[in-house]
């Protein structure tokens, strides 16, 4: 894994983050308005990536967790009671050292912290381990997305397996780690009545922790970057699902019954 680069400040070592772009009034990736910092590089090539510029590596803009937080608190009027910072990607994870140090400080101003992750870099490993429990202690929530339950399919549609994504939400199961689910729906690669009950039925061993299951329909927003970049689309001819089957996706998935996002209790407290 590639370690940021750090800058000196005074006599301290503070990690830098890479920014892709950012976000200052997000709806959708958690809960209320919040501040949606993307971060650059991600390892899995999901298929149905609308981002794939955010795929590189030790790109995009070097920023420190001062800088951020000094833009984001300019916001915080407007993040209400649920609100707040939201560190997307890319695959944030990979940052781990500078989300620790924005997490951290974050939580020192009171602000609620929120990660988006695929749960791609997660490793029981040292010392990304224990780096990863130092994060989870700054975390109020997660975003985690489930691009496919069978392995097989899981690689396929995204160039990885699927095993360490799995020991992260039991870990976040294991330490009450609260979380929102997110599955993609792709005609021809996730969109099998087979894969979604078996989905289902793990969320439901997952319950405890789970606030909010949502299926996103796939669109084909992405594709003119595709073309800009130079690549091949991989999804060529699909067409975004049905509503009936993204009606039969959340019945499969038991979304109704994952209704804590819209009560939120204590946990979330800055
Ligand atoms: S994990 Fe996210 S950013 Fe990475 S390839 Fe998949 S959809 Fe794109």
């Amino acid at each position: 894994m590639k370690i940021f680069e750090q800058k000196q400040v005074g006599t301290e070592q503070i990690p830098l983050g890479y920014v892709h772009s950012i976000e200052t009034f997000g709806s959708v990736d958690g809960p209320g308005i919040r501040y949606v910092l993307f971060l650059q590089g991600c390892q899995m090539r999901c298929q149905f990536c609308h981002n794939p510029d955010t795929w590189q590596q030790g790109v995009g803009t070097e920023v420190t967790a001062e800088q951020i937080l000094t833009d984001a608190v300019q916001y915080q009027a407007f993040w209400g009671q649920q609100g707040g910072l939201t560190v997307s990607g890319g695959e944030a994870l990979l940052q781990i050292d500078f989300l620790i140090d924005l997490f951290k400080k974050a939580k020192t101003r009171g602000i609620r912290t929120c990660l988006d992750t695929c749960g791609q870099p997660f490793t029981r490993q040292q010392p990304w381990f224990s780096r990863f429990e130092e994060l989870m202690r700054y975390t109020d929530i997660s975003l985690v997305d489930i691009k496919q339950i069978n392995s097989r399919k899981h690689k396929q549609l995204t160039g990885r397996h699927n095993e360490n994504i799995f020991a992260m939400l039991a870990y976040m199961l294991a330490h009450n780690k609260h979380i929102w689910i997110r599955h993609v729906l792709v005609p021809q690669r996730t969109d099998f009545d087979v894969d979604l009950i078996r989905l289902g039925q793990y969320i439901k061993t997952l319950a405890p922790i789970v606030d909010k299951v949502e299926v996103l329909p796939y669109h084909t927003m992405g594709v003119t970057k595709y073309t800009e970049l130079g690549l091949d689309y991989p999804l060529g001819a699909i067409r975004p699902p049905t509503p009936t089957r993204i009606k039969n996706a959340e019945k499969l998935l038991n979304c109704a019954a994952y209704t804590n996002y819209q009560a939120y209790p204590g946990y979330l407290e800055a």
